[in-house]
């Protein structure tokens, strides 16, 4: 679904991605774990074209990202995007912040995107909450009604950029507890989080990235009961 080839990105003089090489099938859970300022926010928005690489190749479903021909918009609406601030539209209810992508870029009927919505709500959980505000939720409800946005837009591909890490620890549970259906029920995932554990029941593939390289890959046992790098074993030291 995703191939990733040569993959570098700088910001001025610093390099922020260096060689960056990754493919993910459908179905899979890619996790990517790794200290703050190593690249990995920015490994995602080079995913969704936020950011165009200065190097190197992207494909989503077969098609060159950088190729002029590519409808930028089109493939960005097959990906789903879950920042760490939940950036909802706070001045609108959680039901209208679910059929505002897919009325405008679907052209959705106002009916069709409701029901839509209303089946996402109801799968994270937040059926009930259609008509409230989003500034009278909780971090942990305004990330399922995030995630239920997304997925109103029927995409291939789920990017989390530390979903959880703007969340008190008594609510990071049920926000993870979606994240795990999702990843059950098939979709397609890549993930940047701190959730150890998470990321070692749920992931196929999990990235240590380091100073823009991703500098070990393996199974979540491989990663987290052996890693061979010095510099994964320090990091991971810090988690147990
Ligand atoms: P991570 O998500 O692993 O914490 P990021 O991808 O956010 O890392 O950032 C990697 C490095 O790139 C950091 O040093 C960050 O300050 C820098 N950086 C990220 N985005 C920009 C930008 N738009 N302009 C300048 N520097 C940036
Ligand atoms: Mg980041």
């Amino acid at each position: 679904m995703v191939r990733i080839e040569g993959l570098r990105k700088s910001f001025g003089s610093l390099e922020v991605l260096r060689d960056i090489n990754l493919n993910v099938m459908p179905g899979q859970v890619v996790t990517i774990i790794g200290p703050s300022g190593s690249g990995k926010s920015t490994l995602l928005r080079c995913i969704n074209l936020l950011e165009s690489p200065d190097a190197g190749h992207v494909w989503f479903h077969g098609a060159n990202l950088a190729a002029d021909h590519v409808n930028v918009n089109a493939l960005r609406e097959k990906i789903g995007m879950v920042f760490q601030g939940f950036n909802l539209f706070n001045n609108k209810n959680v039901l209208d912040n679910c059929t505002l992508a897919p009325v405008l870029l679907k052209k959705m009927t106002r009916d069709e995107a409701e029901h839509v919505a209303m089946e996402h709500l109801e799968s994270v959980g937040m059926a009930a909450f259609a008509h409230a505000a989003v500034n009278t939720l909780s971090g942990g409800q305004k990330q399922r009604v995030a995630i239920a946005r997304a997925l109103c837009m029927n995409p291939d591909l789920m990017l989390f950029d530390e979903p959880t890490s703007a969340l008190d620890p008594e609510i990071v549970g049920e926000v993870l507890e979606v994240m795990r259906r999702l990843a059950a029920g098939g979709m397609t995932m890549v993930v940047v989080t701190h959730e150890m554990s998470f990321a070692k029941s749920v992931s196929d593939e999990v990235l240590f990235m380091d100073r823009g390289v991703i500098a070990e890959r393996g199974t979540p046992e491989q990663i987290f009961t052996a890693p061979k790098q010095e510099r994964t074993r320090t990091f991971l030291a810090r988690y147990l």
